[in-house]
């Protein structure tokens, strides 16, 4: 079968409708791709199905973060119980990316983030049968030729193994694959003839550049290649989708199963795994409003970003009702989604549950639209877990400025005291600096994705209600004042 069938659809990722539709992690993270798509693109691409993340059994994201302005980085991927090599693969890749970026960027030397950012986040793309597939995209400032690149994982339940993306083509088929591909971007505005000879006849880059492919809806697969892989980096990302009936063909078995998954998912999800943890939602319930009176005693907010995350966040709803202690919970999108059952037990618990964007990237970096979108989401996720839309968010980083705000009608929460808990994981050292600093009616910054900050709470409680502090929510200190 030769290309005469292939419907190309070439477009700037970013500029289209796709980005919000169907791919989580790219809200946000499409700054340096802007700008209309050319005329003459194909339409808009049907989005790819979406996979609700709380039904996968064990599921845990794997947050690492921080909030402070000079050393900006968000990263999460997830650990899906009996995809541990998959797990591992995307550990290594992130781990790499953000020891990069640290050694750069967050360096005392370094003078500071002078703008960068690095944030990667996640997108499930097939979760069902004996299949499991991941999108991780990177938004990377920190260096040139630097910006938006994605990649698939895929784990293979069948075989027990990790697969990269080109494992969904099979051998034999690889070099009809490959000229076709060649044949749908040659010619393109911005493609480079001898450049794409050149990544196209060299195996370890032809791997590089062919590390993102999905399914769409109808059977089709979709290449996605990243800025200045292909073309010039003006040009942006460019995509090909080759329908289902001139890809299936060339399909590995494994390729042919993710293709019906995606197509037809099933019920559930089975990869093998050995034992899948049963996780523990606290069922602690508020008894009637908080009556405390700020005016009268002395009041401190807690307040705990990032999460929820499986098992930290249930940890602390326990230890928090131990002290009658009510806080202030600022979640992103990505883990409600994840974890909507524990976002319902805070606010059933009579904490706060407050917006933390999708997937925290710097909120002033976007346009006035993604600001929209990445709290949106997130508000709308936080209302189909708790039957309550938000009223606060946390801008990641603390930076916020007039457009910022003016893209939203929530209220910006900052903090008096940071515990900077993201760079000290030592549960000592984070409760002595919120029991040395705090004072009547601060806003304390904590995360409840780190299990040192989680085991600094009871300390906290303990030392500080001797102290004669209430710990109410940040709406409620704010309402008493
Ligand atoms: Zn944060």
């Amino acid at each position: 079968m030769r290309t005469h069938t292939l419907v190309p659809s070439l477009l700037l990722l970013g500029a289209l409708s796709f980005t919000a539709a169907c791919s989580s992690g790219s809200d946000g993270s499409s700054g340096t791709a802007s700008g209309a798509a050319r005329p003459g693109a194909a339409p808009t691409p049907s989005p790819l199905r979406s996979v609700d993340p709380s039904k996968i059994k064990g599921l845990e994201i794997v947050s690492d973060s921080s909030e402070q302005s000079s050393c900006p980085f968000a990263t999460s991927y997830p650990d899906v119980p009996g995809a541990e090599a998959m797990t591992a693969a995307m550990k290594k890749d992130v781990d790499e990316r953000l020891a990069g970026f640290r050694s750069v960027v967050c360096e005392e030397e370094s003078g500071g983030a002078e703008g960068r950012e690095l944030n990667i986040s996640h997108q499930f793309l097939v979760a069902s049968g004996d299949v499991l597939g991941v999108r991780l995209s990177t938004q990377d400032h920190s260096g040139p030729g630097s910006g938006l690149s994605t990649r698939t994982y895929w784990y293979d339940g069948e075989a027990g193994a990790y697969r990269t993306a080109l494992g969904l083509v099979a051998g034999d088929s690889r070099d009809a694959f490959f000229a076709a591909l060649k044949d749908q971007l040659k010619g393109r505005e911005g493609v480079d003839a001898a450049a794409l000879d050149n990544t196209f006849s060299d195996p370890a880059s032809r791997t590089a550049a062919l590390d993102d492919m999905a399914f769409t809806p109808h059977g089709g697969l979709r290449v996605t290649f990243d800025r200045g892989e292909v073309g010039v980096p003006a040009a942006g990302t460019y995509m090909v989708t080759f329908p289902e009936e001139t890809i299936t063909p060339w399909l590995s078995a494994f390729g042919q199963r993710v293709q019906r998954q995606t197509m037809t998912p099933g019920s559930s999800l089975d990869l093998g795994a050995g034992h899948i943890p049963t996780p523990v939602t606290p069922t602690h319930t508020a008894s009637g409003d908080d009556d405390t009176d700020c005016k009268k005693v002395t009041c401190i907010a807690l307040t705990f970003d990032d999460g929820p995350a499986a098992p930290e966040t249930a940890t602390l709803l326990t230890s928090l009702a131990r002290y009658d202690a009510r806080a202030t919970f600022f979640t992103v999108g990505q883990n409600v989604a994840a974890h909507p059952e524990l976002v319902r037990a805070e606010a059933r618990a009579g904490h706060e549950v407050g917006n933390h964007s999708w997937n925290h990237p710097d909120l002033t970096r976007l346009t006035p639209e993604q600001v929209a979108s990445q709290l949106g989401r997130t508000s709308a996720a936080i209302k189909a877990a708790t039957g309550k839309a938000p009223t606060l968010f946390r801008p990641p980083y603390g930076a916020v400025n007039a457009r910022v705000k003016a893209a939203t009608t929530l209220s910006p929460v900052l903090w008096d005291v940071d515990t900077e808990d993201w760079k000290y994981r030592d549960a000592d050292k984070v409760a002595r600096t919120v029991i040395d600093k705090a004072q009547r009616n601060d806003v304390v910054l904590m995360h409840d994705i780190h299990p040192t900050s989680v085991a600094a709470v009871p300390q906290i409680l303990r030392t500080l209600t001797a102290r004669g502090y209430h710990f109410v929510t940040v709406s409620h200190l704010r309402a008493t004042l």
